[in-house]
């Protein structure tokens, strides 16, 4: 059993291969810089699938709320490519490649759901644009999307929450600030903050890698809905310090620019139905014993 895994070298692409490995598969990952048990996407683009590849994962993307880089069009590019144009080199190569693996498991966002207050998401719900990440997310599920004729190959989009671990994504950068008693909710925190433990994302994905039968939307997002504050709140308990300054929505506007912000500064309930229906169970369902294992 042999697993090709594009972005393999990211945070939540080395909590993949470290489980897959665990569980005696061979791994291969497809990174822009070549090295052992690697491929890039130009051998991928030339060669196709190596030889042998059993299933097929995408988790890689340019990361989007890197601080030092300004949110202009060429950035904008960046993220858009390093996840449509992945995902489509992938898909692509599973359709020309003569033996086809039996799973391709892409990544999406959340981001395709208008953030709000009201509106609870489910996998079966009706995706439209209105802002920069939706688009993004509709292009980026249709090219994980193959064509009806390919029966072999089952595909499953992955629709991620924020993910929480301690070597990467959100928890890197405010682990700092809520250590030193300086940390706060983003705003007022009443927006919901839709997460998922890395280790569950690691565990959803092989999941959709060995269960027969799935294929589709999942929700990445783990069954307890939380808001902002409440993250906040568990967040700096579980370190012992208080969360007693709000960080502004102005500076994080100023910061990243408004629409990029938004993915901090504003948020969208989201229920992972299907997940859990077709027999996902979580390590970390509660935000309390996530946060425990991630200040431990
Ligand atoms: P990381 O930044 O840790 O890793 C992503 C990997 O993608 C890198 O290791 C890199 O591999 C590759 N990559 C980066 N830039 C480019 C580029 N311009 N072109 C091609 N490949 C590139 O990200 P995460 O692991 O946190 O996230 C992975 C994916 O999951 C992203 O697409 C992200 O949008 C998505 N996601 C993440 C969430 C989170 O909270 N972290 C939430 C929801 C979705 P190499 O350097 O080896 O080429």
């Amino acid at each position: 059993n042999s697993v090709l895994v594009g972005g393999g070298t990211g945070f939540i692409g080395s909590h993949v291969c470290k489980l897959l490995r665990n569980k005696n598969f061979h791994v291969k990952i497809i990174s822009r810089m070549p090295g052992p048990n690697r491929i890039t996407w130009h051998d991928l683009e030339h060669h196709g699938l190596p030889t042998g590849t059993t299933a097929v994962v995408n988790v890689a993307g340019q990361n989007v709320l890197d601080p030092t880089k300004r949110w202009t069009t060429g950035f904008k590019q960046n993220v858009w490519n390093s996840r449509v144009r992945t995902t489509a080199a992938l898909s692509k190569a599973i359709v020309d490649a003569t033996d086809k693996p039996k799973s391709f498991v892409a990544i999406s966002g959340v981001g395709i759901y208008e953030p709000g207050t009201s509106k609870e998401y489910v996998e079966d719900d009706v995706t439209s644009e209105f802002d920069y990440f939706s688009k993004l997310g509709i292009e980026w599920e249709k090219a994980a999307k193959l064509p009806e004729y390919i029966t072999l190959c089952r595909q499953i989009t992955i629709r991620s929450g924020v993910v929480l671990g301690q070597d990467g994504g959100m928890i890197k950068q405010l682990y700092l600030p809520f250590y030193l008693g300086l940390g706060g909710p983003v705003g007022s925190g009443s927006q919901y903050l839709p997460w998922i433990h890395v280790e569950d994302l690691a565990r959803l994905i092989v999941f959709a890698i060995e269960k027969d039968g799935v294929s589709g939307i999942l929700n990445g997002v783990a069954p307890q809905v939380i808001t902002n504050k409440e993250f906040t709140n568990v967040y700096a308990k579980a370190l012992w310090r208080p969360a007693l300054f709000p960080l502004p929505v102005s500076i994080l506007n100023a910061i990243f620019s408004k629409e990029r912000a938004k993915l901090i500064t504003e948020g969208q309930k989201v229920l992972p139905r299907r997940t859990q229906a077709v027999g996902f169970n979580y390590l970390y369902p509660d935000i309390k014993s996530a946060c425990e294992e991630l200040v431990a």
